[in-house]
């Protein structure tokens, strides 16, 4: 009993909040404010030399309320509860996944560094890399699934840059075929260019899989990135992203938040805390759904092809991917090919009716939207092509919803082709 440790799920009401600084309130309440006082003009001396690292912090002295762009207690308790899931030791909570995902791309490289990035990858983060970061010449180098190690290694010693690599950013699974990346690849890549001067850190965008499903930090990530707008809000009202990883990283990602600005603000923090409360059960419940729903789809004859991350094992390296890295579930993102293209694709996303026609996912509802026209509309059909992006595929994000209800619903609109 003594050793007996609480899981995650069990901290989400009361990690990180001592209800007797609040009048008893058993809720943290929102401190919506902007500045705090200090109790003595030495108190705000001390905080400040610890917030600007004008001094080591003291054994067991914590960094003291100063300005909510630095920190704010529901935004503290609210990253305290997030390291729990992936086993981090600090988290940074964002404005946005594009903030969070941004501010990680601009701390780990600068002019001349190399980074190594998977494709197909989120359409913003794509955008950032190809147009933001290469203005501040950053040479960028892709790679996807289909590439071996050796492939990657080609590419990019034919930069003739090999050495200057400095981070190696992953989005698995892709998005929307759920091809996997092997982690592992990836952080022997790093390893292998990463010296003392010039060390070389993976990132992990673990939007689809996380918090609960996939842990990159135990499996070779230097840090991971989060939309939290997704499984984590879980309920489709806010916008917000995570960085999670060791105190060392984080202090970086932190002093960098700090001068963007882009943290997130106490009332969408505490709106995240509510959401991590039933994080467990929804997730749980979605990933029962999914499975329902794609033997249901995996067997309809309207229905080409079914990608879900529970039907691995006709693909042995696939399932070899899945086992080594970790990965607790196959999730609740399914993609299907339609028999046909765009118009029983097109018929199919129209007569739904309980599931809701609508791009982003990981919510409690079940949203089905037409990747090669909405998601990745932009994408070059080049690409498409490459990634299996057709026009007959649909991607469905599974909720929390009856799944004998949504069975029905997929049915009958599948019926309608
Ligand atoms: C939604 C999403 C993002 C961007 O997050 P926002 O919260 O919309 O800024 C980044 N990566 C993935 C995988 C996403 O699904």
């Amino acid at each position: 009993m003594k050793d007996h440790q609480f899981s995650p799920e069990s901290l989400m009401m009361s990690h990180g909040y001592n209800h007797e600084l609040s009048e008893g309130a058993i809720k943290s309440p929102i401190f919506q404010t902007s500045t705090f006082a200090f109790k003595t003009a030495e108190e705000g001396k001390a905080f400040f030399e610890v917030a600007y690292g004008l001094r080591e912090k003291k054994e067991k002295e914590e960094l003291g309320l100063i300005y909510s762009r630095i920190n704010n207690p529901d935004l503290e308790i609210l990253e305290n509860r997030l390291c729990l899931w992936d086993g981090a030791e600090d988290c940074a909570v964002f404005s946005s996944g594009m903030s969070a995902i941004s501010t990680v791309l601009m701390e780990f490289t600068k002019p001349g560094d190399v980074l190594l990035y998977c494709l197909p990858i989120y359409g913003g983060t794509d955008h950032f890399i190809k147009h933001i970061l290469t203005k501040y010449q950053v040479e960028i180098v892709p790679y996807s699934s289909h590439d071996s190690k050796e492939d990657i290694i080609n590419r990019l010693e034919a930069t003739g840059k090999a050495d200057r690599l400095s981070l190696v950013y992953v989005e698995t699974p892709a998005n929307p075929t759920n091809k996997l990346i092997d982690l592992k690849i990836c952080k022997d890549i790093a390893n292998k260019y990463s010296t003392r001067e010039n060390p070389v850190y993976m990132a992990v965008d673990n939007t689809y899989m996380g918090p609960l499903w996939s842990h990159p930090l135990k499996h070779g990530a230097d840090i991971v990135m989060y939309s939290a707008t997704k499984y984590i809000g879980g309920h489709s009202d806010l916008i917000a992203g995570a960085v999670l990883g060791s105190t060392e990283v984080m202090e970086r990602v932190k002093a960098l938040r700090t001068f963007l600005g882009n943290m997130a603000t106490p009332y969408v923090s505490w709106l995240m805390m509510r959401s991590l409360e039933t994080l467990k059960i929804r997730m749980d419940q979605q990933a029962l759904n999914a499975a329902a729903l794609a033997q249901f789809l995996q067997q309809h004859e309207k229905i080409e092809k079914v990608y879900y991350l529970g039907f691995l094992e006709e693909d042995p390296k696939e399932y070899e991917i899945f086992k080594n890295n970790g990965y607790t579930s196959p999730g609740a993102m399914i993609s299907v090919l339609v028999k046909g293209g765009e118009k029983e694709a097109f018929v199919l996303l129209n007569h739904l009716k309980l599931a809701k026609l609508a791009v982003s996912l990981g919510s409690t509802e079940t949203l089905a939207q037409h990747p090669a026209s909405m998601t990745h509309a932009g994408i070059d059909p080049e690409e498409k092509k490459q990634f299996g992006i057709t026009d007959n595929l649909i991607r469905v994000s599974v909720g929390v919803e009856n799944a004998d209800d949504l069975i029905f619903d997929f049915e009958q609109a599948l019926g309608k082709i």
